[in-house]
């Protein structure tokens, strides 16, 4: 079985009066009308502990959308349990029959179940309709199709024979189970993560951030639907800790696939490699962390595509991408212009709900995450080296709302230039014009980080000096364009030094690392 390069899912723009707006307006009034009661999916079983949390939406912080059922370490085991026995089964599986679950997922997903997929996304996630298209419904597609494409062509690959002598690869799942890890901001990344390994023959233990359990349960009830048989991948709600616990000092723990903070993936990290005595073999370890993008503008570029850059790449979906754009470095000589520019675009950008379609700006995903930006807002608004240009205000009345903001700086090492807020924040250092190559260097030091950046410019000399001089300051570099959206096979994604094991979600090689191969030479 052979599945050939597949397209791009293509992108609805849901246009007033048009069908696929009128789907998404009624699943919305739908869910809202609704108390979901959201179980864990354990082995075959929906497993309700009775400790429940509820969901709510970060726009509207007062409405309920329903509620989950937090488990603990016992759910763990019980998860752990189940994906081992369904092991068996499930690698032996043809590749035919395993793939044709995730091809029907993405059918699924693209068809029947697209409008809850996204209702879910914008009202679980506080997405806009537009970024809910790309990510729960486009990218998550994406994912599958292109996944079941690059295994196809991983399977094929052999090595060579000889007369007498027949060599094969037989490319195996892990030994053991895989933990899934996923963050809330990208419902794909929450199905991607999980499905990658399963498709590898892989069983998985996927426990969602609490703040995407209301896409996620969605996912996995297309899942099922498609046909997953139970235990392939278990969803399960625990806290970090516990879950930490259980998985790292199992011996059958055999990789993790992860996406979420640095400072979790480091710790993590350590308490495997403190346990790698305990385990059959050594675990994979495979994490997207943090950014810290950047634009870097020169004297050449064009103001307009820096503005939008800076407009889309910092403020949509309220900055909270990793690779959103969230430190800008402007030439003396545009600086007037773009600042203008800027502050008029931001200007525009309505902030509200979800099911208003004219706001660009929503909610930022909770509580926590609202004070930590409040935070940095308030120690600008006291520091002499920093100022606000335009944005600032703070209301978490009913929603978790921050206005997009942008600071401009004297110090490109303050510290909203180097460290990640995950918000609608951008922090703008003006730099002398002719000092490209000191604004270069700035750049590539000022963070840890190195998941995405763009350079723009109509000068194709500083186009290649920041291209080749960057090389290490961003997995995803981006010429004249904003550092966001990548797209699944065609701008394979991810980034080293501290933002990640750069296994580049959406290609090839994310694949291998969920295959542990077999080599057999039989003589005749
Ligand atoms: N792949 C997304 C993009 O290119 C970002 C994923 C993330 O935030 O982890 O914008």
């Amino acid at each position: 079985f052979y599945y050939p390069l597949p397209s791009n899912e293509p992108v609805l723009n849901f246009a007033p009066g048009s069908a696929e707006r009128e789907l998404v307006k009624n699943a919305l009034k739908e869910l809202k009308s609704k108390k979901l009661d959201v179980p864990m999916y354990i082995g075959a079983e929906e497993v309700r502990t009775g400790n429940k949390i509820d969901i709510n939406p970060p726009h509207e912080i007062n409405h309920v959308l329903g509620s989950f059922h937090f488990g603990d370490a016992s759910h763990v085991k019980k998860a752990i349990n189940a994906a081992l026995k369904a092991k068996d089964k499930w690698n032996n599986t043809s590749w035919e029959n395993r793939a044709n679950i995730f091809l029907k997922a993405a059918e699924l997903l693209a068809t029947k179940y697209r409008p809850y997929i996204l209702a879910t996304t914008m009202l679980g996630q506080s997405k806009n309709v537009y970024q809910a298209e790309i990510d729960g419904a486009c990218e998550l597609i994406d994912f599958l199709r292109f996944n079941v494409h690059f295994l196809s062509d991983i399977y094929k690959q052999q090595p060579s024979s000889s007369p007498g002598v027949y060599n094969r690869m037989e490319y195996r799942p892990l030994e053991g189970f895989v933990l899934a890890i996923t963050p809330f901001n990208f419902t794909a990344i929450g199905g991607n993560l999980p499905t990658s390994a399963a498709m590898c023959g892989n069983t998985v233990v996927w426990k969602c951030a609490h703040t995407q359990v209301y896409s996620a349960q969605m996912f996995m009830r297309i899942l099922k639907e498609a046909g997953l048989p139970g235990g392939v991948i278990n969803l399960i709600y625990v806290d970090g800790p516990t879950l930490g616990e259980v998985c790292f000092n199992h011996p059958d723990f055999g990789g993790i696939h992860f996406t979420g903070s640095t400072g979790v993936f480091n710790s993590m990290w350590q308490i495997i490699g403190e346990n790698t005595k305990i385990y059959k073999s050594y675990p994979r370890i495979v994490g997207e962390t943090g950014g810290k993008d950047f634009v870097l503008a020169h004297k050449s570029a064009e103001v307009d595509v820096v503005v939008t850059a800076l407009c889309r790449g910092a403020f949509e979906y309220q900055g909270q991408k990793c690779s959103a754009a969230s430190r800008a470095y402007i030439p003396s000589n545009l600086a007037a212009q773009i600042k203008k520019k800027l502050v008029a675009e931001i200007k525009t950008m309505k902030i509200g709900s979800v099911e208003d379609f004219t706001c660009f700006i929503n909610a930022v995903i909770d509580e926590k995450s609202f004070d930590k930006l409040e935070g940095y807002i308030k120690q600008v608004k006291k520091d002499k080296d920093a100022k606000i240009l335009v944005g600032g205000k703070c209301d978490k009345t009913n929603g978790y709302f921050i206005e997009p903001t942008v600071i401009e700086v004297t110090d490109p090492r303050y510290v909203t230039m180097c460290e990640e807020l995950f918000g609608p924040v951008l922090t703008l250092y003006v730099y002398d014009e002719n000092k490209f190559d000191e604004a270069i260097k700035l750049v590539d030091s000022t963070s840890p980080y190195a998941l995405t950046g763009s350079v723009i410019a109509q000068d194709r000399y500083a186009v290649e000096l920041a291209t080749k001089k960057l090389a290490n300051s961003a997995g995803n570099f981006y010429i004249n364009d904003k550092p966001t959206g990548a797209v699944v096979g065609q701008q394979p994604f991810g980034g080293a030094r501290g933002s990640g094991t750069n296994d580049k979600a959406g290609s090839i090689l994310n694949l291998y690392r969920w295959l542990s191969a077999r080599t057999i030479k039989e003589t005749f």
